[in-house]
């Protein structure tokens, strides 16, 4: 099941659901209140109000949407005087968030995206008046669909179709399309991927001849499609791009057999640490893909463990956690498992063990602080080097933690 949805249950949730051919539009298309009410006031005022793009093809998957997107032909000052609460974050593309019974929606005027400069997304859009212009400047036929209470469901591009078939396909010539933006070759194979689709064969043949494109797509919009690959069901589909040399810009490259990938825990940076393990690139990539430094600090970490070794005892993996989270560790070993074939079961073990009895691995963990020495008259540096030397001991002997036996041993220090 595609990650970030919930999966549907129509008795509960009231999400549609491709079953169900015979059911009327307002049951397959059923829309929490505030969306109806968005839709509603927006109706109210004189103008259309469409719901757009992916949380239709979620709807129609039987998935629960995380958002909603409203196409409409009011312009965004228009939208800015129906609701009193509205913030205007992409007002140049057309798109004003407004607010409705605490919750917040994106409303997006009707539009083309102008002219495209080296492939890339336009600079200037055009404002629009029909909902299937708007539809026809969409990417894929399953994000081209709309849905409104009062006007029914729109489909030109048989998107639902698509659906039926489990295929990407683009609206239009996918060389056209890819050419405007290349973002949606990446795209394409992410759809894939989270879906668990194919992808039509002229849209993936365009999507392999123009993959070198994507050099031209900034990074930051080449990293969250990537993410959001990574965390499909499918990540392997990534597989053909590589192969042809895509990526290369990012250091991704080589024709290895990524299948391996799916089988990985369905974790986004454990998969991307994999995908470079794979496929080289891991110094290029990392800098190149602006992670936040948190992302950075696992994917690092994972890499570690995959191109080092296994913790070799619960002392090893104490000292290893001094530098990683649990977290990361537990997810590289579980990678070198699934990779490398290797019996992990020791250490995931001695993993287990630490959390469970909370062993201490960290000086932060120690049952003596800083203070403690200082009031019994070390100073300086030799505070810092009596925890280290604490801590040494208490890696190998737990139970020591507690400040009377702490307090003993450091008597027993040479210092
Ligand atoms: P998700 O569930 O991951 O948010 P989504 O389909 O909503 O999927 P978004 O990236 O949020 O994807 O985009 C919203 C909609 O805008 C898409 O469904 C599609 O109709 C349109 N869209 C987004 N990016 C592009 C693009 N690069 N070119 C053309 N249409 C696009
Ligand atoms: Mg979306």
């Amino acid at each position: 099941m595609p990650k970030g949805s919930t999966k549907f249950d129509s008795t509960f949730l009231g999400c549609g659901s491709l079953q169900g051919e015979d059911m009327n539009d307002s049951f397959k298309f059923k829309l929490p209140g505030y969306v109806s009410e968005c839709i509603g006031k927006i109706e109210g005022a004189g103008f259309q109000a469409w719901v757009v793009g992916g949380s239709i093809r979620d709807l129609l998957l039987g998935l629960c949407p995380l958002d909603y997107d409203i196409a409409t032909d009011a312009l965004p000052h228009q939208i800015m005087s129906i609701f009193p609460s509205t913030l205007p974050i992409g007002i140049k593309h057309g798109t004003v968030s407004v607010r409705v019974s605490e919750n917040y929606l994106e409303v997006t005027t009707f539009r083309s995206e102008g002219k495209y400069f080296d492939n890339r997304r336009p600079s200037e859009v055009e404002f629009l008046s029909e909902i299937e212009d708007d539809l026809a400047r969409r990417d894929f036929t399953i994000n081209a669909m709309a849905y409104s209470p009062t006007r029914g469901f729109k489909d030109p591009f048989f998107g639902e179709k698509d659906l039926e078939k489990g295929i990407v396909r683009t609206v239009g010539d996918p060389q056209e399309r890819f050419g405007e933006d290349a973002l949606r070759i990446l795209r394409a194979f992410r759809f894939a991927s989270v879906l668990n689709f194919g992808i039509d064969e002229d849209t993936s043949k365009a999507a392999l001849d123009m993959g070198s494109t994507l050099a031209n797509i900034s990074v930051e919009r080449i990293r969250d499609e990537l993410v959001k690959l990574l965390g499909g069901a499918k990540p392997s589909v990534i597989g053909p791009l590589v192969e042809t040399g895509a990526l290369a810009f990012l250091g991704i490259k080589g024709g290895t057999d990524l299948r391996v990938l799916d089988k990985v825990e369905n974790e986004p940076y454990t998969r991307l640490a994999v995908l470079l393990f794979l496929c080289g690139g891991e110094k290029v990539a990392m800098r190149k893909l602006k992670l936040s430094n948190k992302n950075a600090r696992e994917v690092a970490g994972i890499l570690d463990v995959l191109m080092g070794s296994l913790p070799k005892s619960k002392f090893d993996t104490k000292k290893r956690l001094q530098s990683k989270s649990l977290y990361t560790l537990e997810s590289g070993v579980n990678a070198r498992s699934v990779l490398l074939g290797e019996d992990v079961s020791e250490p995931l073990w001695w993993i287990k063990e630490i959390v469970e009895n909370k062993e201490p691995y960290k000086i932060s963990m120690l049952n003596v602080k800083g203070g403690d020495l200082l009031a019994r008259g070390l100073s300086g540096k030799d505070v810092g080097r009596a925890l280290e030397k604490l801590l040494d001991l208490v890696l190998e002997r737990p139970e020591l933690n507690n400040k009377e036996d702490l307090l003993r041993l450091l008597e027993e220090l040479e210092m």
